[in-house]
Order: C-alpha cells, then structure tokens, then sequence
C-alpha cells in the first residue's frame, strides 16, 4: 500500500481522522514519540496494527483519548469507580506523558488489551495527537509507531524507515519533545506501581499522591540476578555483562556498550575499545549526554537511528544515575544494550 503523507494543517487532520474511523492505520506525533494510530474500539483495526508491526499479540496497547469524559466509556464501572489517586494524578499530569491502567470497560475489546482485563489510558498533550483523536471521534489504540524491537520513532522519518508501505498514512509533524514513552502505573492495586518508567519520575508521581509509588520488582532486576529493591543507584544495578538476547529492545543494527563512571573512565575506556574495534575493521561511535537526563531522552532513540544510518557497529555510551528521570532513560539505554555493562 501507498503511505500517504499528510501535513499538520486542519483538512489533513481531518482525512486522517477519517482513515483512523474507517478501520485504517496512521501513524502521528505525540510528546514521547511517534504512535501508530487506530480505532481502539474496533478489533479488526487493533489487529492490523500488531501486523504493521510485528508486535506479539499479548503485548497489549495504550488507548489514547483527548477528554477526561472518555475514560468514562473505557473503564470498569465509569468515571465514579476512580479513587482518590487517580483523579489527583489525572487532575495534575493529564494531558501529558502518564498512561494509567484501570479494569476495562467490555466496550474495549480483548485484542486492544492483549486478553488482559485491564485497559491502558493516556491523554496526550501534543496538539496534533489531541485534534486527531477529536476528529476520530472516538480512542485511539496507539503503541509506538517502529516495527516491534527497533528503537521507537521520535522524528517522522523514523516513522517512515520502518513504515513506509505497511500502513496507511503518516502525519508529518516536528521531533517528539520528551523522546522516551509515557511512565505506565497500574492503578488497580492499593498502591500505584509503576509499570514501565519514564520521565514522570517515581520520586515526582509519590510527591504528588504524598506517598510511596512502588516499581514493579522486574525494573529492579538485571537479567539472571536481582538487585537490592531498596537502592536504584547506578552503582548497585550494574551488573558486568549480563547478556540475554530476549532482553534485547530498542535495538539499532550496532552493538551498545553501556559504560559507566566518571567521565574520564568513560572517555579512556571508550577510546579503548573503540582502537579494538577499528583493529578488526569496524567503526565506533561514542555518546556522553553527561548527567542530563531530560536531553537523553530527547536525542537517545534518534541517536541510535541516526548512527545506524552512518553505518557504525558499536555505539559507546555514558551511563547516567538511576534515580528519578535516569531511572526511565537508563531503562531503555540498558534495554538497547542487551545488558551488556561495563
Ligand atoms: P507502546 O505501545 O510500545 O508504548 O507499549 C505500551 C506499553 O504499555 C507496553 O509496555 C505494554 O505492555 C503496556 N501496557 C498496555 N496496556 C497494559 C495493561 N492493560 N496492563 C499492563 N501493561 C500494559
Ligand atoms: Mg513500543
């Protein structure tokens, strides 16, 4: 199929609203990175997304919506079965980039959620991302807009790297601002749990509910050993290569090393193994984003798409600390290394 490319202007948001009602596919803007949209409430729709992307069918969907009225219609119970937490963080965070999971209305069908009873929610603040789900009129299903295990798309030209052909329109916008995927925290427990880290930091979300967010046990573990729960420094979750290829996502065509020390250390060691390197013919490239997690997360995944571009096969990279934002950015510089620290 042809990928139509579609500009931010009103009467293309409006076609695009219009191919998403129609059971189609399009891929648009948001804060974190770019999303490939579809109709959350139609299971065909949802299906062809997981095909345009190769993504297994039980890894279950953000549904994205532009009212707080919408999640009246996605939710077990509606509007009035939302807790005290919930409506603070919605109060406070939405729109922006904090996807809360609730029991699921049955209106949301099972391969929007990947069979799970629960339903994933968002409300972005990108204007584009917000005028499409309006004119949609009605949720919009939307994971990360890359085939499954690449590194997601933060510029439209990643979107079309991956997509061009497989779906049906993409919507030119600028360079995701935040760069790195929304914070997930599961509210049907007593207490909030975060499922996937991001730049809405455990430390900020607890100030904000006046109470300890926990992370979910698996963000604390390294693949074949478990890190103490009560620390999250970068010093006590490293562990010297831990490989494990199905750990492996956000993965460019080049092997990442992650390293981590002082600047210096990561200065001599990088150039170190980047002199190994080019002695067997390949060429290194080097990223320090110093202790700045916020450019981090702006520039990592367009980084590593970008150097794959160049032609690198090794990418060296600076370790940050693993505490509030450098949780989530860590998460995925640890992810796209396969674990493999030093
Ligand atoms: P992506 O769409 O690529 O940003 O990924 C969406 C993330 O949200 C994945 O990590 C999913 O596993 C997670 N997710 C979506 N819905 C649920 C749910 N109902 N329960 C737990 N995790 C979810
Ligand atoms: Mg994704």
């Amino acid at each position: 199929m042809e990928t139509i490319r579609l500009t931010t202007n009103e009467s293309d948001i409006r076609r695009a609203g219009e191919i998403i009602r129609s059971g189609g596919l399009v891929a648009f803007p948001t804060e974190t990175v770019y999303g490939l949209g579809a109709d959350a409430l139609n299971a065909g729709a949802v299906s062809s997304v997981y095909r345009a992307k190769g993504r297994p069918s039980d890894n279950p969907m953000i549904v994205h919506i532009a009212y707080v009225a919408a999640l009246g219609d996605l939710i077990k119970g509606g509007l009035d079965s939302l807790g005290g937490d919930a409506r603070r963080l919605i109060g406070e965070l939405w729109p922006g980039p904090l996807t809360l999971i609730f029991p699921k209305a049955d209106a949301v069908p099972d391969v929007t959620t990947g069979g799970l009873d629960t339903v994933a929610v968002r409300m972005p603040s990108n204007a584009t991302a917000r005028a499409l789900i309006r004119e949609a009129e009605r949720p919009v299903a939307a994971p990360s807009a890359n085939l499954s295990g690449r590194p997601s798309p933060t510029t439209a030209m990643d979107v079309l790297e991956d997509m061009d052909g497989r779906i049906d329109a993409v919507i030119m916008g600028g360079m995701c601002d935040v760069g790195i995927e929304s914070t997930v925290l599961d509210m049907t427990g007593e207490v909030p749990v975060i499922l996937r880290p991001g730049m809405l930091s455990k430390e900020y979300l607890s100030d904000i509910l006046g109470k300890d967010v926990l992370y979910d046990a698996s963000l604390l573990e390294i693949p074949g050993e478990t890190a103490d729960p009560a620390m999250g420094t970068a010093d006590t979750l490293f562990r010297p290569k831990s490989p494990g290829m199905k750990y492996k996502h956000y993965s460019p065509k080049a092997d990442v090393i992650v390293i981590r020390g002082s600047s210096e250390r990561f200065r001599s060691r990088a150039k170190e193994l980047g002199l190994e390197a080019m002695k067997d013919g390949r060429r290194a490239a080097v990223i320090d984003y110093g202790d700045d997690p916020d450019k981090a997360a702006h520039r990592f995944f367009a980084d590593l798409r970008e150097l794959d571009r160049q032609g690198y096969d090794l990418i060296l990279i600076r370790s940050m600390e693993q505490k509030g934002k450098g949780f989530g950015v860590m998460n995925r510089i640890l992810k796209s290394a396969g674990y493999d620290v030093e």
